[in-house]
């Protein structure tokens, strides 16, 4: 059930000033569908929430947007679109320009994200050597400048130091340094709270969402917790079972549920 009306992906062509258009996105392996028909749409300077239970197909969602989907995914879209520009005939070269640079991704634990054997400063110098080619000098003011704009403590000492040298809730900023260093126009975030203690989660909510309006960057927030959408979401997009069963305004979702599965969720909050 998509709510009508003019945020309705559906409704007509897709416009020009859209960071991210996903129209029909089915993902499947062989024998079985895990994405049935995903519409979804990030507008510029949105930040649209997923939200939907463990399993539901959120990430998958995010990595098929990313042409980052598991070997053996088999993804057939009408429209897959970033920046007016059709992603689907693109090769993984022509992929690889737009990730860490137009687009990136954070993820739930960076310790999976991040190089184990690389330092912090190395990690977020990185995108900048390869995408904007800057010389070392350069690139290291600019990654210095960002670590201490994610509010990491001491950023030239923190520079010169390992993932394993850092708390969780560290780590999570250098991703978030290393993801917009290269000021993105899209910012994929899967869960990137969710493996925070509370205090932390709603200091790294803050961050993003000053970054996000410092940089004009649009960003795909997904999350389980209906707390967080509450924080931060301009639209919510509802996924179940590989289907986004609504999308609406926040104030569409909080004040006026209509899909069973949304208000379910709903009723399960403490
Ligand atoms: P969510 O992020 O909402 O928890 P995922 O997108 O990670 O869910 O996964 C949705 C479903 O897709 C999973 O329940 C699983 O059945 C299936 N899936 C994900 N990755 C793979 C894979 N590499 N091979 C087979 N099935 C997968
Ligand atoms: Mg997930």
């Amino acid at each position: 059930m998509t709510r009508p009306g003019p945020t309705d992906p559906r409704d007509g062509p897709v416009p020009a000033d859209d960071v991210l258009s996903i129209r029909g996105l089915s993902v499947g392996f062989a024998g079985f569908t895990v994405l049935d028909g995903i519409d979804l749409t990030v507008r510029a300077g949105e930040l649209v929430c997923i939200v939907g239970e463990s399993g539901s197909g959120k990430s998958l969602t995010a990595l098929a947007t990313m042409g980052l989907a598991p070997p053996g995914a088999r993804i057939a879209a009408d429209c897959l679109r970033f920046t007016g520009r059709d992603l689907l005939p693109l090769t993984e070269r022509e992929r690889q320009t737009l990730r860490g640079n137009e687009m990136a991704m954070i993820f739930q634990e960076p310790m999976t994200s991040l190089n184990p054997v690389m330092t912090v400063g190395e990690q977020i110098m990185e995108p900048l050597r390869q995408h904007r080619r800057m010389g070392a000098r350069q690139a290291r003011e600019t990654a210095l400048a960002m670590l201490s704009r994610v509010q990491v403590p001491a950023p030239e000492a923190r520079f010169d130091q390992y993932p394993h040298q850092l708390s969780g809730g560290l780590r999570q900023r250098v991703m978030i340094a290393m993801a917009l260093v290269c000021r993105p126009r899209l910012l994929i975030a899967d869960e990137p709270t969710t493996a925070l203690d509370v205090t932390i989660q709603a200091q790294i909510l803050r961050l993003v969402d000053e970054l996000r309006h410092e940089m004009g960057t649009s960003i795909l927030f997904i999350t389980h917790d209906l707390a967080v959408v509450s924080e931060i979401a301009d639209r919510i997009a509802v996924i179940y079972a590989g289907r986004i069963v609504e999308e609406g305004t926040r104030d569409d979702i909080f004040d006026d549920p209509q899909h069973p599965y949304t208000l379910a969720l709903f009723a399960a909050l403490p």
